[in-house]
This record gives C-alpha cells, sequence and structure tokens, in this order.
C-alpha cells in the first residue's frame, strides 16, 4: 500500500509498505478520509517529539475491509471513524475516567508516549473497540470526529450554562468548530474574534452570533456594545497574549479556558485580586476520552455540527507536503486527504 512517511524533521516521502494485518482485536480499515491538523504540522516540524520514520494522520474514517478472529460487533463493509486516542486503562488517570490524561497514552497516527501507523495511508490498523460506525455520514464529514471531540471535552470543562455567553478567540478549524460544539451545547450567545476576514464570515455562517475583528477594534470595549456578560472566555490559539486576552473577558463568576496549544515555558501575567474577588477561574482541556468520541460521532450522525464548510483544500496522498506549505502560510482552513483518491 501507499503511505506519506515522515522520514525526518520537515521531510514528507510516498513510501510503499505492506499493508498491515488486522491482530485477533483489530481491524483494517481502507482510508476514504483523512484531515491534517496542526498536531501532524508539528511533528512534521518536529516540535512534537517523533521517532522517525512514521506515518501520520490521526483525523480519519473509511471502511472496514478485514477484522480479527476475536472481534464480533465489527463487521467487515462498516463504514467507521476511527478513534486515535487509546489510553492504557490501567494508570491512575484511566481509573479516575480521565482517559485523556493517560500515561501511557498510545495514538494511531498522532502525538502520545507511544505512536502507531496512522491514516496518511491507503489502509490502517486500529483496535475494533476505536472504531465508531457513523451510519451514511459521508467519510469527509466523519473524518472531523477527532477534532470535534476534543471540542466537546473543552465545553465539558467548563460549567456552561443554558443561555451562557461564550467569547472564542481564534476561527481557525478548531475555533470554529468550537463555537458550533458551544452553540450545540446550550450557549446562548457565541462572539468570536478573529482577524482574518473569510475566516469571520466563516463563523457567522456557522452560527455565530457576531464577530470582531481585534485588529480594527479593541475586543474588550466590543463586547461591552454586544453582551451583558462573558460567562466563558475561550482561547484558540495558542499565543500568551491571545491568553493574557482571554482572561480579562469573563464577568465576576467567569471562566478562561485555555484550548490553543502555547509554547511550552512561556508565561502570562494574572492579577490574583481579580480571580480571588471576581471568583474566576482558568481552566485547561487536552484531547479526549473514548467517551467523548462517541458523542462527536452523534453530533455528526444528527447533523448538530455542519464540518463542510470549513473544508478548504482537498489532496491526494501526494499533497501532504503541500498541505503543510499552506499551513506554514496560514491559508485556508481544514486539508482534507484521500489515500485511495476517491472524494
Ligand atoms: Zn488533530
Ligand atoms: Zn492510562
Amino acid at each position: 500500500m501507499k503511505a506519506a512517511v515522515l522520514t525526518d524533521t520537515g521531510s514528507v516521502a510516498i513510501e510503499e509498505r505492506e499493508k498491515p494485518n488486522p491482530g485477533a482485536d483489530d481491524v483494517l480499515v481502507r482510508v476514504n478520509a483523512c484531515g491534517v491538523c496542526m498536531t501532524d504540522y508539528h511533528m512534521y516540524h518536529g516540535t512534537f517529539p517523533v521517532d522517525f520514520p512514521t506515518i501520520p494522520g490521526h483525523e480519519s474514517a473509511g471502511e472496514v475491509v478485514a477484522v480479527g478472529d476475536d472481534v464480533s460487533d465489527v463487521d467487515v463493509g462498516d463504514r467507521v471513524a476511527i478513534n486515535p486516542s487509546i489510553p492504557c486503562n490501567r494508570c491512575q488517570a484511566c481509573v479516575n475516567g480521565n482517559e485523556n490524561l493517560c500515561e501511557n497514552f498510545t495514538s494511531i497516527g498522532g502525538a502520545a508516549d507511544t505512536i502507531i501507523d496512522g491514516a496518511f495511508a491507503e489502509y490502517v490498523r486500529a483496535p475494533a473497540g476505536y472504531v465508531e460506525s457513523i451510519g451514511d455520514v459521508p467519510y469527509r464529514t466523519a473524518a472531523f470526529a477527532e477534532p470535534l471531540a476534543c471540542c466537546i471535552h473543552a465545553v465539558d470543562q467548563v460549567s456552561l450554562e443554558s443561555g451562557d455567553t461564550v467569547v472564542i478567540i481564534g476561527a481557525g478549524p478548531i475555533g470554529l468548530l468550537l463555537a458550533q460544539t458551544f452553540r450545540a451545547s446550550g450557549a446562548g450567545t457565541v462572539v468570536v474574534s478573529e482577524p482574518v476576514d473569510e475566516r469571520r464570515e466563516l463563523a457567522l455562517e456557522t452560527g455565530a452570533d457576531a464577530v470582531v475583528d481585534p485588529v480594527e477594534s479593541e475586543l474588550a470595549s466590543e463586547l461591552d456594545d454586544l453582551v451583558d456578560r462573558v460567562d466563558i472566555a475561550v482561547e484558540a490559539v495558542g499565543l500568551p497574549e491571545t491568553i493574557e486576552t482571554a482572561l480579562s473577558l469573563p464577568s465576576a463568576g467567569g471562566t478562561t479556558l485555555v484550548f490553543g496549544v502555547p509554547p511550552q515555558g512561556t508565561t502570562v501575567e494574572i492579577d490574583p485580586f481579580d480571580v480571588y474577588y471576581d471568583e474566576l477561574e482558568l481552566v485547561g482541556t487536552f484531547s479526549l476520552t473514548p467517551n467523548d468520541f462517541a458523542r462527536a460521532v452523534t453530533f455528526l450522525r444528527n447533523g448538530r455540527i455542519d464540518v463542510e464548510p470549513l473544508v478548504t483544500d482537498e489532496y491526494d496522498l501526494d499533497g501532504l507536503s503541500d498541505a503543510f506549505s499552506q499551513m506554514e502560510d496560514k491559508k485556508g482552513l481544514k486539508k482534507m486527504i484521500y489515500p485511495n483518491d476517491d472524494r
């Protein structure tokens, strides 16, 4: 089979690989669609640790073409999304139900303690318990199950109440998914702050109630005009400056949620008096649990989240390096790879 392989820092090659054989508890999936994510980009650039060579790709969906001897609940021909995040189910975090914080995480193609071959390949092997049936949802829609599960996990980190006002800083693919997820989860007003025109437009098209261009006008004063209070401010960029902005926005009793991945070792300033006097909360969110993934597939199957407008670029396997260059130049939104070239 053909696979896109990260061979070294900044280098990706299309190689011929042995088609994997499913183990007794595994399934073999013919990959139809696999999204390109910032994690792939960081693995490619070596900012996330990787043992080269490795096949990346962790946001995938496809058709089951073989099942292991002990697999009874997945059949050949099933249309599935693959949950790439496999916890050990033995460490303290797993036992406590926080599988996303597993100390021995394995990922199918993503960043983790152990990385197994991912889905930028014609076929990928996955444990049978980590594929979710997608019904008749298109494969490229189903390929959003992983990032959407991360957004569902994020929403569950804050105590969202029906009708709350949520401000999201950053309208990349994740910021746009977060806006829809908060809306689907009961937010009353969703405001998105984003400097790129097309992204602001897309935020409005996909359900944001208002958008702000933070270059043209000051976000805090715009919010004063737009909303009575800010219950939750979400940072979906990953920069210390925007995290400081997000920390400054919530009203008394409000919460700041850090979703963007900030560079390690940076610091932000917090006035602890405000935290005390206004009962402010600062929370993080990392990855997803198997339960989050199942709920993401439910959202997609029932049409609660519209991911189609987020796909701006589509490639066959050879296009992965082009996708990375586009991301480098911050062009477009979600890049989708079709390893078998059947879009
Ligand atoms: Zn991802
Ligand atoms: Zn664990």
